[in-house]
């Protein structure tokens, strides 16, 4: 599924890509775990801001939900800068609390992705594992 996301942030290089993210039901206290991924267009098409069209997203809130699964993250790339929030991200993060916050960043000739949790303006790094 990271393959997916970098794959997708390449193709809309001209862009910031963007996308949703379900995470399966947690519960045990194990981390959440990553079920799909929804690639979004970015209705802004531009390079540096995106939205998700508000339809899209409730609509794809309701398909995960249909599969016992929830919104667990967002996705969107930086294609010309480190892959950390900027100042848009974070005030658009304030709208969704409890989201993580996928960043793939393409300045470099390798893809980094790093993860983030927003909260009340704080940034802070989650750990991303690969299984
Ligand atoms: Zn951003």
């Amino acid at each position: 599924m990271l393959d997916d996301v970098i794959a997708h942030a390449r193709e809309e290089y001209d862009a910031e890509c963007c996308g949703m993210i379900a995470y399966g039901p947690a519960g045990d206290g194990s981390p959440a775990e990553a079920t799909r991924v929804h690639r979004a267009r970015n209705v802004y098409a531009s390079r540096k801001r995106f939205e998700i069209d508000g339809k899209e997203l409730l609509h794809t809130i309701d398909a995960f939900e249909q599969e016992g699964w929830e919104l667990g993250a967002i996705y969107h790339s930086h294609t010309h800068t480190d892959p950390y929030p900027s100042q848009t991200d974070i005030n658009f993060a304030a709208n969704w609390p409890g989201l993580e916050w996928l960043i793939v960043g393409l300045a470099e000739e390798h893809p980094e992705v790093r993860c983030y949790l927003i909260e009340d303006g704080e940034v802070r790094a989650v750990e991303l594992q690969v299984t």
